[in-house]
């Protein structure tokens, strides 16, 4: 699998060290595990944890990809474990993942349930071969759980990919680009178990996890039905991909987001802010605290990021969104971007463009492409 099989399946995907996107370190947030984040920092995998009595954290390893690993959270119940997320569908994964459970004293036919924070395929993909081999039941969101047979099923992709050419059209990508960069969905589906979810999981809704108050919160924007779980009592907030250590997530337009995905995850941001919790448990990275503060930075991220399209736009004065985006400061010169980066840059670009349009500060005029102006 090259740096093409990379789409916006990907999600945050490469964002770290090669992303043109939301790269910049941001305010730091106390790591709640020293030895966790020095894996982060060194390059080395997190060695399995015990976060809480009855709570582990386990690594699990994603090819091809700057974000290394999944942190899968093991939940201790009276006959079993419930999983927070799965892992990518690799033999490497299912490995780390079983002999991560035997460090806890598990096997895979252990598991009870998979939680799915959401589909992309590093947190979904293991789903379904956790599921055969225990029994487990998967949990997903109504929204995400109503993409997979358009994202995942062999039968679906043509149509999925011919949306997402159409859409780079209207964004101005050129056309050979446009080709270049629609194909990756193709190859991420080879990394996925389709598996139907057996539950939905609603906003609010208690996880009935004996020994647990498990509470899903829905967190649409990254995804459109991304799910984060609290516990109260044991004062801690499972964060998915929605908020992380040193990462923003990609928040974009693609045929699958929901029509303003940003506005969807700035509510949601402003929805985990203030919860009363200790800690942060989130799929990549590293553990940490002070969720209040490190919300606070991503929100002032995006305001800055809108502020800057906003100025882009009234400069252009009738630009495409490509050509938006090939002005926008990134942290490596546009030109050395890989293609598939570009195409997550263009929709993150175009998630901020209709969030702004639909705030009244910018117009578009329809066409291919798309052209963009300053509002009034
Ligand atoms: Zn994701
Ligand atoms: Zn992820």
């Amino acid at each position: 699998m090259t740096d093409q099989g990379a789409g916006p399946a990907m999600s945050e995907a490469d964002t770290r060290r090669r992303a043109p996107v939301s790269a910049e370190p941001g305010r730091r947030v106390t790591p709640a595990s020293e030895e966790q984040r020095e894996a982060w920092q060194s390059g080395a995998m997190p060695v399995v944890e015990r976060v809480r009595p009855g709570l582990w954290s386990i690594p699990v390893p994603i090819p091809i990809n700057p974000l290394r690993y999944v942190l899968v959270y093991a939940l201790e119940l009276p006959d079993g474990v419930a999983i927070i997320d799965a892992g990518w569908n690799t033999e490497e994964a299912y490995t780390a993942l079983q002999d991560g459970l035997a460090v806890a004293g598990y096997a895979m036919s252990d598991v009870r349930a998979v939680l799915v924070t959401h589909i992309h395929p590093d947190h979904y993909g293991l789903a379904g071969r956790v599921r055969e081999a225990s029994g487990a039941w998967i949990g997903l969101h109504p929204a995400d759980a109503a993409l997979l047979h358009g994202r995942y099923d062999d039968s679906a992709i043509e149509e999925l990919v011919a949306r997402e050419r159409a859409m780079l059209v209207r964004s101005g990508v050129p056309p050979l680009s446009a080709d270049e960069l629609s194909g990756a969905s193709r190859i991420i589906r080879n990394y996925v178990t389709m598996a139907g979810p057996d539950r939905l999981i609603e906003d609010g809704a208690d996880l009935g996890l004996p020994g647990w108050d498990l509470k899903a919160l829905w967190t649409p924007g990254h995804s459109p039905g991304h799910l984060c779980f609290v516990s109260p009592s044991r004062r801690v907030l499972f964060s998915g991909d929605h908020v992380l250590a040193r990462i923003t997530p990609i928040v974009a337009v693609h045929p699958q987001s929901g029509p303003d995905p940003l506005a969807d995850y700035l509510d949601a941001l402003a929805a985990v802010r203030h919860l009363d919790v200790d800690e942060v448990l989130p799929a990549h990275e590293y553990r940490f605290l002070e969720l209040a503060d490190r919300v606070g930075y991503v929100m002032a991220h995006h305001a800055g990021r809108l502020a800057e399209i906003e100025t882009a736009v009234a400069g252009a004065d009738g630009a495409a969104c490509w050509d938006i985006t090939t002005r926008l400061t990134w942290s490596r010169p546009w030109e050395t971007i890989p293609a598939f980066m570009r195409r997550a840059a263009t929709n993150e670009t175009l998630a901020h463009l209709v969030y702004l349009e639909a705030r009244g500060r910018v117009r578009r005029v329809p066409g291919e492409p798309d052209l963009w102006y300053p509002a009034g």
